[in-house]
């Protein structure tokens, strides 16, 4: 499902996050990513998503390049991701049953199908009696379990979740480990970056550990155990040109689908070329304009000009909710 060929990564001269970093995940694996800090697991877990890019080597995902990916195809792959980051959490001015109806609504769901999947991922979580609770109102567990809903609400192939039980006592981060050991189950392919020995150990699985850049252990078992890193013996299938129909149609089906994406009532005065590239990305609230980071706003390709625009109409929003 995912390879990593031969990634290196250096973000100038004298750091290189990632060196040749060779491996790969089958579906329906549970695997740990472990390693010290600085090892360069959020780096991975950048070039995964495709906010930073290899400087060589190259990634796939089934039959996508991930590098390669015209930046128009990268919402629908994103998509087939759940991403739980360690420091991006639910969004402060909705609820938790409104955060996880959000996702659904930006995928363009039904609204039956919004209540019916918030239904299920409030259970799966075991929040349904805290679902009219603002994120600063739930504990930290709680808002974890939440994020972890959240991002599942696009019922992605693979979930990736970075520290889920950082900060937790070991109670929550048990019930933590049971919610992605369910989600294994169901047949979505999990990957986890953690600290955590006491859950690493439960689980016996795939642990993938990282130092300085390198995968220096592969196996399956304890935290510590140590295995000859494995050389994937696969080679990648990438889309070939036979398929550029299909994906023009498929750029043309979500331009059609980015009209139905409504607008949120606050972004309605913003520029219209601004508010065309954060639609295409999605982006269709003040909640989330608020909450975009520096990368992401390199990701919008944004001319300096818009950068400004959308600086300015910030603070202009921001001074209005104060007043
Ligand atoms: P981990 O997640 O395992 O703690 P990171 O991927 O965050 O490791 O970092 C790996 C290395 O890359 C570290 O030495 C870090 O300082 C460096 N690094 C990470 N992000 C950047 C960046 N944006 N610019 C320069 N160096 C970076």
């Amino acid at each position: 499902m995912l390879l990593f060929d031969k990634v290196s990564k250096k973000y100038n001269q004298d750091i290189t996050a990632l060196e040749d970093v060779h491996f790969a995940i089958d579906k329906g694996e549970f695997s740990f990513l472990v390693g010290p800090s600085g090892a360069g697991k959020t780096t991975l877990l950048r070039l995964l998503i495709r906010e930073e890019l290899p400087t060589s080597g190259s990634i796939f995902f089934e039959d996508i390049e991930v590098p390669k990916l015209p930046r128009k195809l990268l919402p629908t792959y994103r998509q087939r991701l759940g991403i739980v980051f360690q420091d991006i959490k639910l969004l402060p001015s909705k609820t938790l049953e409104e955060n996880i109806q959000f996702a659904l609504e930006i995928l363009g769901k039904e609204d039956k199908e919004i209540k019916e999947t918030s239904e299920y991922l409030l259970e799966l979580v075991k929040l349904q009696d805290r679902r009219n609770l603002f994120p600063q109102q739930l504990s930290g567990g709680e808002q974890q379990r939440g994020a972890i809903a959240r991002a599942l609400a696009n019922n992605p192939d693979l979930f990736v979740a970075d520290e889920p039980t950082g900060n937790l006592d070991p109670d929550n981060a048990i019930q933590i480990l049971d919610i992605l050991k369910n989600i294994n189950k169901t047949g979505t392919t999990v990957l986890v970056i953690s600290h955590d020995r006491d859950i690493v150990n439960q689980m016996k699985t795939r642990v993938i550990r990282m130092v300085q850049g390198k995968i220096v252990s592969d196996s399956k078992g304890d935290y510590d155990s140590v295995g000859k890193p494995k050389i994937p013996d696969i080679k990648p299938t990438v889309k070939k040109e036979e398929n550029k129909d299909e994906k023009e149609k498929e750029v043309k089906k979500k331009n059609e689908k980015k009209k139905d994406i409504k607008v949120e009532d606050s972004l309605k005065e913003l520029n219209k070329d601004v508010l065309e590239k954060l639609l295409e990305a999605k982006i269709n609230n003040i909640d989330l304009v608020l909450n975009l980071t520096e990368r992401d706003l390199e990701n919008l390709k944004l001319s300096s000009k818009e950068k400004d625009i959308l600086e300015k109409f910030v603070k202009e929003y921001l001074n209005k909710v104060e007043k």
